[in-house]
């Protein structure tokens, strides 16, 4: 089963030119550098970007991040949590607009029985009995739990200038 990287909480470190949140990307760019396939590369905002036709799943860039951001997923997943912020939602949503607010409305609107569970204040996804649909992500009110293609929708969301290899 193929494996490709998410780069999660990217998005906080991309507001405001700042990187206040402590559970965000510092922008160092270990990940590029432990990755011996040119599949990474930082942007203008100091955020990895992944070519996903030259990553080969290897996982060395998540092994290489300072925070544990960075995580590898079967390309068969479909929905993420973009925030790996664990502040309660007040203290999150002062330094951020997408960070996840521990509102809990993804949990509810879950069809499946522990789908999706609260854990230290942040929406984590149980893969195992996920139902890969975008129900849970319709009421997000920070749009920080996400429904697709993740090559696709890391690309819109999150990237407003991509090196010309990733566009
Ligand atoms: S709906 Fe969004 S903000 Fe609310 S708990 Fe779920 S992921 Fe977090």
């Amino acid at each position: 089963m193929l494996s490709s990287p998410i780069p999660t909480a990217a998005a906080a470190a991309a507001q405001d030119g700042e990187k206040a949140c402590v559970y965000s990307c510092i922008g160092y760019g270990d990940c590029v550098e432990a990755c011996k396939f040119d599949a990474m590369t930082m942007n203008d905002k100091g955020l990895p970007v992944v070519f996903y036709d030259a990553c080969v799943g290897c996982g060395a860039c998540a092994r290489a991040c300072p925070r544990n951001i960075i995580e590898m997923h079967p390309i068969e997943h479909k929905i993420f949590n973009y925030c790996r912020n664990r502040d309660k939602g007040a203290v999150a949503r002062k330094i951020c607009t997408v960070s996840c607010i521990a509102c809990g409305l993804c949990v509810k609107d879950c069809a499946a029985e522990d789908g999706i569970a609260m854990m230290d204040n942040l929406a984590v996804v149980n893969y195992d009995k996920c139902l890969q649909n975008d129900q849970p992500t319709k009421r997000c009110p920070t749009e920080c739990l996400r429904f697709g293609e993740e090559e696709k929708m890391t690309k819109e969301a999150y990237y407003s200038s991509l090196p010309e290899k990733a566009v």
